[in-house]
């Protein structure tokens, strides 16, 4: 064995000891490279989260009803249509939204960041992807959006069809702020996209500096919580962010639901994101009065049962004591972390020296081992699910200095320490066999 005995059969702390919350196949069987099967160990939550039993529960009340909504007087289009709205309602009360706020369901995060970069005044998009701040022909700086450099794809190409400046993260996130600062006072911008945790390390960024900079240079700041909203409790009035955007596949709830939720008045202005029914007030032969957000911005025909998931997901959550996702996250994280650090050849990667609060996701690379051969090894010899690659992010992999990728483990409210220590065994195993 490489690492200690007392670290591996450290006898399980209470916390973490137990799934927080029941998900649906949170015991999956699944077959391995021997025949046999054994229960899977989903260490994957940060690319789609398991679905929690309370949100499938709820979806087989909804489903006998669903409808279309807004449109049909029967029986089932009535609830359809209550049902939607009450989810708008639980995902306004989980994120803290203001009472003017408008909460718009779109497919994901991806969807909910591409609306809003059409919805940046002064901003118009070229089509192509523009260079630091040359890509339209609007007034200067006057729809500039600001990005780091850490960003997961999803905040960041949307921002690179129209005017944006990207600001290369310090080592620290002190440098991080300073540099942010810097380009605040620099030149205006309209907008700081910023992402609430990394998808790849976990790190939390520092959100409260970043929006006194943003706000004290009149930018205001949407914040990319597709990682942090199923971590950590999001609040839209105490903070000051202006704009959030999230997806029900990572917080528990099935694919295809998301949300923006934020600020009305650039909302309303904007050009409809997807003409067509429904986002409209009325239409003649020769013009379109369009509804205001959210309806403005959800043309066609919604997707009632993922709107109702979500919300349900929003409520299940926010339902959890104060304190008690984060403390069975950090419970899982330092057992992990620990069991890692103390294998030699296997590598943690961080993006600041300083970041003091992470989420439950860790990235580690084992030497000698592509990534890609140690999550299929795990997967096939173990029945443990990780996501290896370069997880739409592949500026900040660079800048990790992992050209190949690296591993990625993630977990949250189904998880329990038993399926850490499996992975950690596994890597050991791995590492004791040799290559
Ligand atoms: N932002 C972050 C930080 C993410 O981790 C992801 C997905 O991994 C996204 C945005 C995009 O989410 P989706 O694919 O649900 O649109």
């Amino acid at each position: 064995r490489v690492t200690s005995g007392a670290v591996r059969s450290a006898p399980a702390a209470h916390v973490g000891a137990a799934p927080l919350l029941p998900v649906v196949g949170g015991d999956l069987p699944v077959p391995l490279v021997t025949g046999e099967t054994r229960a899977y160990a989903n260490l994957d939550y940060a690319a789609s989260a398991p679905c929690l039993s309370d949100v499938a529960a709820h979806l087989a009340q909804v489903a006998p009803y669903y409808a279309s909504v807004h449109r049909g007087a029967g029986y089932a289009s009535r609830v359809s249509t209550a049902r939607y709205e009450h989810a708008r309602a639980q995902v306004a009360a989980f994120v803290g939204a203001r009472a003017d706020d408008v909460v718009v369901f779109t497919r994901n995060t991806t969807d909910a960041l591409n609306l809003l970069a059409r919805c940046v005044p002064g901003r118009t998009e070229d089509g192509a992807e523009g260079n630091e701040s040359e890509g339209s022909t609007t007034a200067p700086d006057a729809g500039d959006v600001l990005f780091l450099d850490i960003e997961h794809h999803a905040n960041l190409l949307p921002w690179r069809r129209g005017r944006h400046r990207c600001v290369v993260a310090g080592t620290t996130q002190r440098a991080t702020l300073v540099a942010l600062r810097a380009e605040l006072a620099a030149r205006p911008a309209a907008l700081v996209a910023i992402t609430g945790a990394s998808n790849v390390t976990g790190e939390v960024l520092p959100l409260a500096e970043i929006v006194a900079a943003a706000h004290q240079a009149g930018a205001r700041v949407v914040l990319d919580a597709a990682q942090l909203a199923p971590h950590r409790r999001i609040d839209l009035t105490a903070s000051g962010v202006d704009y959030v955007a999230f997806s029900g596949h990572k917080l528990y709830a099935p694919l295809g639901s998301g949300a923006l939720v934020g600020r009305r008045d650039w909302l309303d202005a904007a050009p409809a994101y997807l003409p067509g029914g429904g986002a409209v007030r009325e239409v003649t032969l020769t013009g379109t009065t369009w509804a205001d957000a959210p309806q403005r911005h959800e043309g066609g025909t919604p997707n009632v049962l993922g709107a109702a998931a979500l919300g349900q997901a929003c409520e299940t959550l926010a339902a959890l004591p104060d304190g008690a996702l984060a403390a069975h996250e950090e419970a899982l994280r330092a057992r992990l972390v620990a069991r890692l650090d103390a294998l030699p050849g296997v590598h943690r990667h961080r993006i600041w020296r300083d970041s003091p609060d992470a989420i439950g996701v860790v990235a580690f690379s084992v030497d000698g081992y592509h990534p890609g051969l140690v999550a299929a090894y795990l997967s096939a010899e173990h029945g443990i699910g990780v996501r290896d690659g370069k997880f739409c992010a592949h500026p900040l992999l660079s800048r990790l200095g992992a050209p190949d990728g690296t591993l990625r483990a993630s977990f949250g409210v189904g998880s329990k320490l038993a399926d850490v220590d499996r992975l950690a065994d596994a890597v050991e195993d791995l590492l004791v066999a040799g290559p």
